[in-house]
């Protein structure tokens, strides 16, 4: 397809936020009667960035009030449509060590207040006896806390993105592939007039930026400082913050029949995520760590797949080509032992880890949380801090905020909060993102 020479909205990036956001502004323009004018353009395709290779986990665990209101609306979105978004609601458990029944508990009474169904279960005896109706061989250590969520659960990667572009592209907007932007022309003001690409210019009204784990080089080109003052809570400034940090999340698959993690009835298990301090050795008794170490995993297509905790790369990271490395060359033990450490099921599987590239980088905020703001007048910036493959609802409330509507959901993501101090609280999980 040839590229427009302009475009009301003009979309940076086919991934879940890009194609969510082109989905729901085409949708809003019909509704007021106007023909869709949203164009996406993406320098290699649908699904090519953090979208097409994530896990695909659709949880509401988050400590913090903020996240979990809107991971229940997010998931109301997948449930439209779950085979076009190659959605699978079978659910989610999360297990922790003591040291995290206290927030695991406060996310289920908030769970409670806002109707979003799960079953906290508090105790050794009682975590294992409820695991042990789903699996039977389940014997994992150190875990004193069982959150468990009836909806959520996970969607196909690929499949879900070529789902929702074609929503977009059935409600009116226009996908153009194979095009990079490179830069933008602003007026006094600093509103972008046009997007400037590799294969020419697309004088624009409005700019949504969604292009995940590059979002870095787009926020450059728009002149943003890639370092600010964060204030905490307590009122404490720390100046001269990185504003973006490079993850690497370290993902991998066992080569399995995918059957040998059902349910006891042949059906899929929820996805299960397990923190615990137990002190994890392998198949063969060779010690692996003593610290809180947490794995999670589900059945897939092929087989068993999950990852754990990420590791910090830095503030600088050659994105490009993606994704761009592997894992920690130690990484296929950790999670093996982990996996082996829950159901007796995984003895010995270590020998079937699939040796690929697998796993990817994520770009960070400076608090870890998503940033959903304009950041110049008429651009709006999708930065989800990797939170956001389940976030499939966020392009649907940025579609009302740039139709002049409000989004209550997504105020407490605003940009102003490093200044203000009205930061997330951080939970006591050993992840970045719960
Ligand atoms: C290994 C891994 C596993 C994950 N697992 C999960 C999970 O289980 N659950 C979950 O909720 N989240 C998960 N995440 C996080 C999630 O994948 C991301 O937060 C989310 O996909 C980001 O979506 P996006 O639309 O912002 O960006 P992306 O999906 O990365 O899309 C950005 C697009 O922008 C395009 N682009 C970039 N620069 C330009 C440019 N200059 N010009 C034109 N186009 C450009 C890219 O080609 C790309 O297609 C995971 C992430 C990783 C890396």
């Amino acid at each position: 397809m040839t590229l427009p020479a302009s475009a009301k909205y003009l979309v940076i990036g086919a991934g879940v936020h890009g194609l969510s956001t082109a989905w729901h502004l085409a949708k809003e323009q019909r509704t007021r009667g106007e023909e869709p004018d949203v164009l996406i353009v993406d320098k290699t395709g649908v699904g090519a960035g953090a979208s097409g290779i994530a896990c695909g986990v659709v949880r509401n665990n988050y400590f913090q009030p903020a996240m979990s209101e809107l991971m229940a609306a997010n998931v109301e979105v997948w449930e439209q449509d779950p085979e076009a978004f190659s959605y699978h609601p079978v659910g989610y458990l999360a297990l922790g060590a003591a040291s995290q029944v206290s927030d695991l508990t406060a996310v289920h009474e908030r769970q409670a207040r806002i109707d979003y169904p799960s079953e906290l279960i508090v105790g050794a005896a009682e975590v294992a006896r409820h695991m042990r109706e789903m699996f039977p061989d389940w014997r994992a250590q150190g875990v004193e806390v069982c959150l468990h969520e009836e909806k959520g659960g996970f969607a196909n990667n690929m499949a879900s993105m070529h789902g929702l572009a074609a929503k977009a592209e059935e409600a009116g907007a226009r996908l153009v592939d194979g095009v990079r932007v490179t830069g933008f022309e602003m007026d006094d003001s600093g509103a972008v007039t046009a997007v400037e690409t590799d294969r020419g210019t697309v004088a624009v009204e409005q700019v949504v930026v969604a292009a995940g784990p590059w979002v870095k080089s787009i926020w450059t080109m728009l002149g943003l400082p890639n370092t600010l003052d964060v204030r905490t809570p307590d009122g404490t400034v720390h100046a001269d913050q990185e504003m973006w940090t490079y993850w690497y999340l370290q993902e991998g698959e066992i080569d399995v029949d995918p059957a040998l993690l059902s349910l006891p009835d042949g059906s899929m298990p929820p996805v299960l995520h397990v923190d615990s301090d137990a002190p994890l050795y392998d198949d063969e008794g060779n010690f692996v760590t003593d610290e809180l170490w947490g794995n999670y995993f589900k059945q897939d297509l092929h087989g068993v797949q999950g990852g754990a905790a990420p590791v910090v790369v830095g503030h600088e990271f050659e994105v490009d080509p993606y994704p761009t490395a592997s894992v920690q060359a130690d990484f296929a033990d950790m999670w093996c032992a982990s996996l082996s450490h829950c159901m007796k099921r995984f003895e010995g599987k270590r020998a079937t880890y699939k040796n690929v590239r697998s796993g990817g980088v994520g770009c960070f905020t400076a608090d870890s949380f998503p940033v959903f703001d304009y950041m110049r007048p008429n651009v709006y910036v999708i930065a989800d801090s990797n939170h956001g493959y389940k976030m499939i609802g966020v392009g649907r409330e940025v579609a009302r905020v740039l139709s002049g509507g409000e989004s209550g959901l997504l105020q407490p993501f605003r940009y102003e909060r490093f200044a203000t101090g009205d930061l997330h609280p951080v939970s006591n999980s050993p992840y970045p993102w719960s």
